[in-house]
């Protein structure tokens, strides 16, 4: 499972961390992924 962020080809920590990798969880939510921002 890769990182969900636009481009990023790094490895996810998986869906308990929103399926981003380290370096993106670090990002505010809104940049995380601008098009599913509504939900959670
Ligand atoms: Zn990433």
């Amino acid at each position: 499972m890769s990182c969900r962020y636009p481009d990023c080809k790094n490895r996810s920590k998986g869906p308990r961390l929103r399926f981003l990798c380290e370096e993106h969880l670090k990002l505010p939510k809104k940049k995380q992924d601008p098009r599913s921002a509504s939900g959670d």
